[in-house]
């Protein structure tokens, strides 16, 4: 569902790419963006298994950096909102 809403938020906006106005874009935004410019291998970040993964903020400020941006399966995904402390074990 996710990448479905992604592909209609770009309708809606037209070929606006790299036409970025950071405050007016929310985090749902930030994860469209993340899909469309960082690759996912399918492996997560965190415990380096294959499966299911999903674009997590590392920071929690929700930067406009790729690099804030971990490849993490849900697991990993519950442990970094619930008190991971930004390291990998
Ligand atoms: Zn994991």
């Amino acid at each position: 569902m996710r990448f479905v809403y992604g592909h209609n938020l770009r309708t809606l906006r037209g070929p606006q790419k790299g036409n970025w106005r950071g405050d007016e874009i929310g985090y749902r935004s930030l994860h469209t963006w993340v899909t469309k410019n960082k690759e996912k291998t399918g492996v997560c970040t965190g415990c380096e298994r294959e499966r299911y993964t999903e674009w997590a903020n590392v920071s929690g400020v929700y930067l406009r950096d790729l690099d804030d941006f971990a490849e993490l399966c849900t697991e990993c995904h519950w442990e970094l909102d619930h008190g991971w402390d930004g390291e990998f074990d």
